[in-house]
């Protein structure tokens, strides 16, 4: 057994680091991405330097110009990158377009309308699976997409949807087969945003800075032609890509994050000096470090090995489950413990410990809330269980 990254791993990893400490430490003091998306004329400059120390595409396959790493690979990148809070939360664009995982599941004459714009930057597309009556059960959906000739008729509500205001196209999921539900019955749509019938109904502004929106859909006539994959297979489509999010999108980003803060506790312990002496000489502040040092420590060995057997084609439901729940809960611990070492400056704005500080809250709850994700992991754990 080798713990140890491989040599041309180690040397990427070190290329991100050095992009970040570069070209977005730097941006932080006067830009803070509160919203959703990066300004243009940010984005653009940092999007060609990415492309020139080939930082481009990274989760792309090379049929289609992307660079196709493996997901141990995009984790460690996703872990360098996170450590800046320049970089937008959700649409994070540096590194390439937000393309969602389904768009490679398009047929040919699909991907000429929806994956090639995506790729090229021209078109932006949004998820919508959430409703205000099914949020973490998603196959309770209310949003019924009923066949009639060449086309659906589309009516639901979806809540909470990240980028719709921009977006071009919603990629929805829809119940075609009430009986089924998640067993073959809900369905991947793609639908345009300017089709008659779609209603941006209101945003709600979140304590990230963000504000997903609502969308409601009355008779939305959607072509045959643009559901993903086959009839029914959207609820599998989605989880596959809902259980990567839970690796690299959640767990290696967590482990950037509560790596900075803990670098930020043990800068500023050795710097601020109360009663006479260093912080970083109380006992009560080397346990916070010591505890913070340790829990990163165990969850990144979490992440690495979860990406890496997914790597190896394995099915690693449970082991991604633990990944979220561990790496979400110890950012919250890692970051609340940095803000209390830092005394009243933690809480400003001036550093970037609030505002991860509302990102690690909020991410206990999106794509699969701590409590489901436990309470998914026991079910399966005591179903494969043989009693001695
Ligand atoms: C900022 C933001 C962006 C989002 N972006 C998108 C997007 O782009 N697309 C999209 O489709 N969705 C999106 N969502 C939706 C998000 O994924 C859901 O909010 C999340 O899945 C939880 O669903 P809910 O809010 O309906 O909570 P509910 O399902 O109502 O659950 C509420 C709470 O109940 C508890 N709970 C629920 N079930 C159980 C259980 N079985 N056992 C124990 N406890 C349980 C949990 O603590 C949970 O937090 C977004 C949400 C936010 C806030």
């Amino acid at each position: 057994m080798d713990f140890d990254l491989p040599e041309e791993l180690k040397i990427l990893k070190d290329t991100v680091r050095r992009f970040v400490d570069k070209e977005l430490i730097p941006l932080e003091r006067e830009y803070r991405p509160e919203g959703e998306e990066m300004p243009e004329h940010i984005l653009k400059p940092l999007q060609e330097k990415a492309k020139a120390v080939g930082l481009w595409m990274l989760d792309v396959p090379q049929e289609y110009g992307g660079a196709e790493l493996d997901l141990l690979t995009r984790c460690v990148i996703s872990e360098e990158l996170f450590r800046t809070v320049a970089v937008p939360f959700r649409n994070n664009e540096v590194f390439g377009p937000e393309v969602r995982a389904v768009l490679f599941h398009c047929n040919e004459e699909q991907k000429e309308r929806f994956l090639y714009p995506v790729l090229r930057g021209e078109k932006k597309v949004c998820f919508a699976q959430t409703e205000p009556d099914a949020g973490s059960d998603p196959a309770g959906m209310r949003t019924r997409a009923i066949r009639d000739g060449d086309h659906y008729l589309l009516n639901g509500t979806k809540r909470f949807i990240t980028g719709a205001g921009r977006a071009d196209y919603a990629q929805v999921m829809a119940v075609t087969d009430a009986e089924k539900r998640a067993r073959g019955g809900i369905t991947c749509l793609i639908v345009d945003m300017k089709s008659p019938g779609v209603i941006l109904d209101r945003q709600w502004p979140t304590m990230m800075g963000d504000a997903p929106w609502q969308i409601v859909f009355e008779n939305v006539k959607v072509p045959a032609a643009n559901v993903i994959g086959k009839e029914g297979e959207g609820f599998s489509l989605a989880q596959k890509w809902l259980q990567e999010g839970r690796i690299r999108g959640h767990g290696a980003r967590c482990l950037g994050i509560a790596g900075r803060a803990l670098d930020m506790m043990m800068d500023y312990s050795q710097y601020r000096v109360t009663f006479g002496r260093p912080l970083a000489d109380r006992q009560a502040v080397q346990f916070m470090v010591a505890d913070s040092a340790m829990e990163l420590h165990a969850a990144r060995l979490m992440v690495y090995e979860c990406a890496w057997r997914h790597d190896q084609g394995e099915d690693v439901r449970n082991l991604a489950y633990m990944v979220k729940i561990m790496c979400t809960e110890m950012a919250g611990r890692v970051v609340d413990r940095s803000i209390q070492v830092h005394g009243g400056v933690g809480l400003t704005k001036d550093l970037p410990l609030e505002w991860w500080y509302r990102q690690v809250r909020s991410i206990r709850i999106t794509e699969g809330a701590t409590e489901v994700l436990r309470w998914r992991l026991a079910q399966n754990l005591i179903k494969a269980h043989k009693p001695q």
